[in-house]
């Protein structure tokens, strides 16, 4: 005989699930009002499968479900990682670590009430403005400088604040998309700057320029390639040539640097990524580049230039909407400090990684092996990531694990309380202490402990 059709009517109610005692220990853990929304969700899935046929779930099942259900909800999906990926700048991960000056900053800001836009002595209104951007013009030798958001941000203001409705010159070799949907055409059209292209794909002169300036134009833009490369028979202006060409009819020069080194990455055994005061002595009118990607600091974006148009930039309605918020500026003046400091090199870890010799990741490569029994050293490379230095690579060593799967290693490594991200290259599971911050080996060490153990 066929079993009888389950009816809908024989699943329990709400309110007898809230009778049980483990109804009552979501309650007391969840509380009412998450557990209610919780359990009403699990007996519409449960009627929906009965309605296709499905068996009418135990009681006791549902709970548990529903419990994992809830769990589900709290975990937090923004968690501390360790990243083995040997990508310093790594974009998905979070970009740039801070400095301990830096996260005590954020810290200290977070914690209470601070000076933000107090005037101390006087006992009035002060400015936001202050913070980082004095420490900024210091450093790299500009009129004014301007913090917001992030690099993104700073070149829509940029190009809204100063040729809305206008025309802007860039070089087809420069309308660039990089992570995350940052794409020059799209964010021209945003700001409402109509794009004016000028030059080819592959070469771009100063002529191209000149023939495309009109009474329209408002702004000559360069836009660093960030992470591709044009290789061949290719052609460019200079910076200081279009700055020249710029201040000649009186017109803003705007330089997108992306990453925006305020040191010099060549002396490591790097290409030489371009410096923001490069930029400024070549005579850009307004640098803008990112604070969490070569800074080594906090998302921001970091606008320096000439006064009068950063001034006219900082009163545009937009920079209110864009505007960082306290613990991103204490974050930042911590971080500008090390430069002011010349301790750059020793309290930034994106800069600690980048100096760090191979022979230190060998070192520690072999720490591992040693501590795991398994694995074997290797050569590698290091990249720097964050859309600077394409191509560019760092020499280093790794731990190689071999496994029967190792993506289903790298997924056991990411399963962890404190999760591992690895890289599987040529079928191995490969580990680069590069990245791997001070104090993170022992825990490192846990969670590949047992993800092997569990492969096995
Ligand atoms: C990274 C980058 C940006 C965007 O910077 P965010 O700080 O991520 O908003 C803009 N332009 C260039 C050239 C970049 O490399």
């Amino acid at each position: 005989m066929e079993p009888a059709p389950v009816s809908l009517r024989q699943l329990p109610s709400v309110d007898r699930l809230l009778q049980t005692e483990a109804a009552q220990a979501l309650v007391q853990d969840f509380g009412r009002s998450l557990t209610l929304q919780a359990l009403r969700a699990r007996l519409e899935a449960a009627r929906d499968s009965i309605r296709e046929g499905g068996a009418l779930p135990e009681t006791l099942e549902l709970l548990a479900q529903t419990r994992e259900a809830l769990h589900g909800w709290l975990v937090p999906t923004l968690r501390p990682v360790i990243n083995a990926t040997g990508v310093i700048l790594h974009t998905n991960l979070g970009r740039a670590p801070l400095s301990a000056a830096a996260q005590a900053a954020a810290q200290a800001a977070a914690a209470g009430y601070g000076t933000l836009e107090f005037d101390l002595p006087r006992g009035t209104r002060g400015k936001r403005d202050l913070h980082a951007e004095g420490l900024l013009t210091h450093l790299v030798g500009a009129e004014a400088a301007l913090v917001v958001n992030n690099n993104a941000a700073a070149v829509l203001l940029a190009l809204t604040g100063l040729a809305r409705r206008k025309e802007v010159l860039v070089s087809r070799s420069q309308l660039i998309e990089i992570g995350g949907g940052f794409r020059i055409p799209e964010i021209m059209q945003q700001s409402g700057a109509k794009l004016r292209e000028v030059g080819t794909t592959n070469r771009t002169h100063l002529q191209d320029f000149q023939a495309g300036l009109s009474e329209r134009t408002a702004l000559i833009l360069r836009v660093h390639h960030s992470n591709f490369r044009i290789l061949g028979f290719t052609a460019e202006p200079g910076l200081d040539e279009l700055a020249q060409l710029a201040r000649q009819h009186g017109l803003p020069l705007l330089d997108d640097l992306g990453s925006g080194a305020l040191l010099d990455t060549a002396q490591f055994g790097l290409g030489h990524e371009p410096t923001v005061q490069e930029s400024l002595r070549a005579g850009a009118s307004l640098v803008a580049f990112s604070g969490d990607k070569l800074l080594g600091g906090p998302q921001a974006g970091l606008l320096v230039g000439d006064r009068d148009w950063i001034d006219r930039l900082r009163r545009h309605p937009l920079a209110r909407a864009l505007r960082p918020d306290k613990l991103c500026l204490a974050a930042l003046s911590a971080t500008l400090l090390h430069y002011l400091r010349e301790e750059a090199l020793e309290q930034i870890p994106v800069w600690r990684m980048i100096a760090a010799g191979a022979e230190q990741q060998r070192e520690r490569a072999l720490a591992w092996q040693a501590a795991l029994g398994a694995g074997e050293v290797l050569e590698s490379r290091s990249t720097v990531g964050g859309g600077s230095l394409p191509e560019e690579t760092l020499p280093t060593w790794v731990l190689a694990l071999q496994a029967r799967s190792p993506d289903s290693l790298a997924a056991r490594l990411r399963e962890g309380e404190l999760p591992v991200i690895a890289r599987v290259e040529q079928d191995r599971v490969l580990l680069d202490p590069r990245t791997v911050l001070a104090g993170q080996d022992e825990p490192l060490l846990a969670v590949v402990k047992s993800a092997r153990a569990a492969e096995e």
